[in-house]
């Protein structure tokens, strides 16, 4: 049991965690998820509990997300791993801002453009042609280290 300060009881009290049905507004759409939420275990108050709540709101967006059909934070990552890019590399070949791709790893919501890029680059032959188009952004010895990721994908294919 975690102690924290509460309001109401203007001391500091041992606590409880509870999960309640809660409703996140995303994007002006109320989504409803289970949230965890802290308790004072004397007398009851919700306490506000920084951690908690991010967590609770990274729940809601990747509700809001699969209601959606877009990708979830982890398969973004999951695609750009793929290809062993680093964020700002996995950006230049989709053609987006440079913070982009860290905003949607973190939970930030991608329009559906964007997720049907992602979903595109995912295939090992439009990951080729995006990287020969966008050649010229990127310095040499990348290119020589994209050369050899689809050297290896190409093996494995
Ligand atoms: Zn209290």
């Amino acid at each position: 049991m975690e102690n924290f300060y509460c309001e109401k009881c203007k001391r500091i009290t041992e606590t409880a965690v509870k999960k309640v049905q809660e409703a996140y507004p995303v994007k002006n759409e109320n989504v409803v998820i289970e949230s965890d939420v802290r308790y004072c275990a004397v007398c009851g108050e919700a306490l506000w509990d920084n951690a908690l709540d991010e967590a609770n709101l990274i729940r809601a967006y990747d509700k809001f997300k699969e209601q959606k059909g877009l990708l979830s934070s982890d398969q973004i990552k999951q695609t750009r791993k793929k290809y062993a890019l680093s964020q700002s590399m996995f950006a230049k070949l989709l053609g987006v801002g440079e913070k982009t791709i860290t905003r949607y790893e973190n939970g930030a919501i991608q329009d559906k453009a964007q997720d049907n890029l992602i979903r595109l680059i995912d295939n090992a032959k439009i990951f080729e042609k995006l990287f020969r188009l966008n050649q010229k952004e990127i310095g040499p010895k990348e290119i020589r280290k994209l050369e050899n990721i689809l050297l290896q994908i190409k093996k494995t294919v």
